[in-house]
């Protein structure tokens, strides 16, 4: 094992350095990659021997790096290795994780590795964002702002391009708009960026904590040691730590934040902001945290309708992105521009057809009760469609608040009982649909019932609450199924 490793970046003696790169998934390939760029001897191991996968291998051994590919090929840690460099989706308690660790060999995710990649004289800055929900929306309106303000940026992390190839670009990018999710939070130990923001902490991926290896130091449950990674986005940031004042958990994590000295704690909210919070007063989107005058003046940052598609979420994620960007020096016109030449990707609140006063709506990607809810809770009547894999969450919170609002529901995918039951005990008046199809005929089984259902007015809401990949490959195929059998409704 080499001592260097610990402290390594991008002038350490790389070429004595034998890696393992556990999982060829984009950050598995990336890293690699990457590694190999600085001269690390590479050996990749990935069970799934794909034909994409095979494709990604012949790359790398043209590079000269070794790959097994194939059942087996992760069960055991070979000799030798100073670093595993892991795919985020690999839980702690996997073989060669496990065997890294009793090892005392040093684990990393890619995150990590194009941290430690920056050259140390000219670190760019990252502006990061994590969440259980809005990070891709929000990473997406950030990066927006800064390219408003005509500054070199790049969306990288989780919103899928790895961040080893940005940081090895060509390009010299002014800052990083990053997004990170809690897999990729677990394997980092050195980030110290620029500023952060943790949009809101609700349960999801529980059964990935569920073992205990997969605790943070500290943690004594599955959503403890969930929390405690997001919170570890803020440790050591230099100049902004964003909070969400709806949500008290993210205050105590910035409370409880090793951060560098001389950050500041800024909330976002959708109410009128204190002193260091951006906020809403009236129709507009106001800064009272980046100006010398804000113990009694704010500045005005964008409008609300400049948010598109309106909902209070988007809002939260807007004023979230606002006050990174703001932390990096953007002009308040860049905040509002930005907002205005961005599309929001697809299968988020997506209207994909308006039939006989009746808006169809596209939310796919609310893919855990937390969004669903919030999804929910943007319209006033709503016929809802739900259901996929619950991953270990409960729904009774959710119904019992927006139960209200709906005319009926009707529940598909293998959780689909879950939901069925919560609706049972919390909103019994509501019309039930359960659908024990699992194949696509029930999407649009879904839709024709959710059409009957319907008034005038309505909306029928495909906000799943649920992961996609019992009945579809991903949440865009589910969303797009939602799309076809609407489009069948008109013949
Ligand atoms: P992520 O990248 O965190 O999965 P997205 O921006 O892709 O988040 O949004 C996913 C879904 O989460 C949206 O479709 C919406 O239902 C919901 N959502 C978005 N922003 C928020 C928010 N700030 N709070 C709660 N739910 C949200």
């Amino acid at each position: 094992m080499k001592d260097w490793i610990a402290t390594a970046d991008r002038l350490s003696p790389w070429p004595q350095a034998r890696v393992v790169v556990a999982g060829l998934g984009t950050s598995g390939f990336a890293a690699a990659d990457g590694l190999l760029d600085l001269g690390a001897r590479i050996l990749v191991l990935e069970d799934a021997d794909t034909p994409g996968n095979a494709e990604k291998a012949k790359v790398l051994e043209m590079l000269d790096a070794e790959v097994r590919l194939g059942p087996g090929s992760t069960a055991s840690l070979p000799a030798d290795v100073d670093l595993v460099v892991t795919s985020p989706g690999w839980r702690p308690s996997a073989p060669l994780l496990a065997q890294a660790a009793l090892r005392g060999i040093p684990i990393w995710g890619e995150v990590e590795l194009a941290w430690r990649m920056s050259l140390p004289d000219r670190q760019v800055p990252w502006l990061a964002v994590t969440g259980t929900n809005g990070k891709t929306t929000t990473v997406g309106m950030l990066e927006s702002m800064l390219t408003a303000a005509g500054l070199r940026t790049s969306a990288v992390g989780n919103v899928g391009r790895p961040i080893v190839e940005a940081v090895l670009d060509e390009v010299a990018y002014d800052v990083l708009a990053v997004e990170l999710s809690s897999f990729q939070l677990h394997w980092t130990n050195s980030l110290a960026l620029h500023s952060a923001a943790v949009l809101n902490v609700a349960p999801d991926h529980l059964e990935w904590y569920a073992d205990s290896s997969a605790w943070p130091p500290g943690a004594t449950d599955p959503m403890a040691a969930y929390a405690a990674d997001k919170a570890a986005v803020y440790s050591r940031v230099t100049h902004s730590c964003v909070y969400n004042v709806a949500d008290p958990a993210t205050e105590r994590m910035v409370e409880e934040a090793d951060v560098t000295e001389g950050a500041r704690a800024i909330g976002f909210t959708l109410g009128i902001p204190a002193p260091s919070m951006v906020g809403v007063v009236d129709d507009l989107i106001v800064d009272r945290a980046f100006l010398a005058q804000r113990r009694d003046s704010a500045v005005e940052l964008a409008k609300l309708s400049d948010v598109t598609p309106y909902a209070p979420h988007n809002v939260a994620n807007a004023l979230a992105a606002a006050a990174l960007a703001r932390s990096f020096g953007v002009p308040p016109a860049a905040v509002s521009d930005g907002l205005r030449r961005l599309r929001i990707g697809d299968h988020r609140i997506q209207t994909v057809a308006e039939l006989g006063g009746v808006r169809y709506i596209d939310d796919s990607k609310a893919t855990n009760p937390h969004a669903a809810e919030a999804s929910l809770g943007a319209f006033e009547h709503v016929v809802w469609i739900a259901g996929g894999q619950a991953k270990g969450t409960t729904f009774d919170d959710l119904v019992t608040r927006v139960a209200p609002r709906l005319r009926a529901a009707v529940v598909i995918g293998v959780d689909r009982q879950v939901i069925a039951d919560a609706l049972a005990r919390h909103a019994p008046q509501v019309p039930v649909k359960v659908l024990d199809s699992m194949d696509h005929g029930a999407m649009q089984q879904a839709v024709e019932w959710s059409a009957a259902q319907a008034m005038p007015g309505d909306v029928v809401l495909l906000a799943p609450g649920c992961a996609s990949l019992d009945m579809f490959t991903d949440y865009a195929a589910r969303g797009d199924a939602f799309a076809a059998a609407v489009a069948d409704l008109t013949g």
